[in-house]
């Protein structure tokens, strides 16, 4: 059995979680302690020093979270992970793994909002400075690229357009450079995409979304290829002797788990954002059925989107499973077996038919989340971006009319009818019928 390559779906399933050695156990047992107890005074120092691995105290590590741990590594494809409170806590921390004061990153400029402001604002005034650059203009990218430069940083699925990041590229202009790929692959989940395979170095998620499915956690992973290599100079908090491990060299002691090492017995240790085991055992729940809800979702939302883009009252339809979406061909290389649950439609009538159109909504919730078995659906001009004029708007590339969706695991019929009706109710028309 050893010998066999597992595929996607057993692994997600079974990866990280043999029965429990000492009860039994067949499911993943909730391992709620805060510490664990070292076998002798000897094997504590050894812990302590990193030259044995196992657990001490639960903001370092903890059994069950480890299980997730390693699902979530064999699923990317990755060399280990770490997991983290939330996916905002997954990316600081991979930034703060490699980078510091006077540092600087580059980011595609089409990226989750929390993001821009996480890296634009909050790290600027840390001292580690964010150029924006549009996704796909790789040679803008290749120029942002300094010599203090340590991450390019980007989206597999952006949001809200559903344009798809061209991996393969990206890992090129910044491997030319010395610099690891960072992906966000949130909105594809592991099912979809695995950016390891095209080269990305680092994979975050917010684990909120598709690993858990179903709105219930908030939680985030990272996780590392193995591959990258952090001793060419231009990652002295990974080479050069560390002061907060008695002046341990991590690529020296610790060769392709360098990154790994630090990036949990260092930057989780002192920031403190651990993944809760109650969390983990959920997200843990969540992937055993990834695969079945992302084909699930898929399939309705490209019902959906097909639905849409033959209704008057729509008067466009941007989602990447459809031939007409400018990254279609894209969509159909990197994510294999749907183009996810994830969209934007606008609405014939701007921002007051979008207002219209989701307090008509019975079934869909109006929510800020997504990846959710549940369908969601938010109409940024009236609720995240209200304050904007139309004019800043355009600016901030929401447009008055864009509605978001999250297509969820209902009966496709009943998505449609739920938006059919809110449809009429958008353009004023009267409705029909009522959840029974
Ligand atoms: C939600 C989200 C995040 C942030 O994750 P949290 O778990 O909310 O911290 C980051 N990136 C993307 C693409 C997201 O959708």
């Amino acid at each position: 059995m050893n010998d066999r390559e597992f595929g996607f779906r057993t692994r997600a399933i079974h990866a990280g979680t043999p029965p429990d050695a000492a009860t039994g156990a067949r499911a993943m047992p909730i391992y709620q302690s805060a510490a664990f107890v070292f076998g002798s005074s000897e094997e504590a120092a050894e812990l302590f020093a990193l030259r044995s691995y196992g657990h001490i105290y639960g903001r370092i590590s903890n059994p069950t979270v480890s299980a997730f741990e390693e699902r979530m590594a064999s699923l990317e494809r990755g060399l280990g992970a770490v997991a983290f409170s939330s996916g905002l806590a997954a990316q600081l921390c991979a930034v703060l793994c490699v980078a510091q004061n006077g540092d600087h990153l580059v980011c595609a400029a089409n990226i989750y909002g929390g993001t821009i402001t996480q890296f634009g604002v909050t790290l600027r005034r840390m001292g580690i400075e964010t150029t924006f650059v549009p996704g796909d203009d790789f040679d803008a990218i290749g120029d942002a690229i300094l010599p203090n430069t340590k991450l390019l940083f980007a989206e597999t699925i952006g949001n809200p357009s559903g344009t798809i990041g061209d991996i393969e590229r990206l890992s090129a202009v910044a491997h030319e450079r010395d610099v690891p790929l960072c992906i966000d692959n949130t909105f594809a989940s592991p099912y979809l995409c695995r950016p390891i395979e095209y080269g990305a170095d680092l994979v975050v998620h917010s684990a909120t979304k598709f690993i858990c499915g179903h709105g219930t956690v908030i939680g985030g992973v990272l996780i590392e290829s193995g591959k990258f290599a952090w001793d060419s100079g231009r990652f002295p908090l990974l080479s050069d002797p560390s002061p907060g491990y008695h002046q341990l060299r991590f690529t020296e002691t610790f060769g392709e788990y360098a990154f790994l090492i630090r990036a949990r017995a260092e930057v989780l240790r002192d920031v403190g954002a651990s993944l809760a085991p109650m969390d983990a055992w959920l997200l843990i729940q969540g992937l055993e059925t990834l695969p079945v809800r992302m084909e699930r979702h898929s399939m309705n939302a490209l019902a959906v989107a097909r639905w849409l883009q033959s209704r008057p009252e729509v008067q466009w339809v941007s989602y990447p499973g459809l031939p007409e979406h400018p990254h279609y061909e894209r969509a159909q290389k990197y994510l294999r077996g749907g183009a996810g649950a994830i969209f934007a439609f606008g609405i014939a009538g701007g921002r007051e038919a979008g207002r219209r159109f989701i307090n008509a909504l019975q079934l869909w919730s109006h929510l800020a989340n997504v990846g959710d078995a549940k369908s969601l659906v938010i109409h940024p001009a009236s609720t995240t971006h209200s304050q904007l004029s139309d004019v800043e708007l355009q600016g901030a590339g929401v447009a008055p009319e864009m509605v978001r969706l999250s297509v969820g695991l209902e009966d496709t019929e009943d998505l449609i009818w739920d938006l059919e009706c809110a449809l009429r109710a958008s353009s004023g028309q009267s409705s029909t019928g009522s959840i029974t």
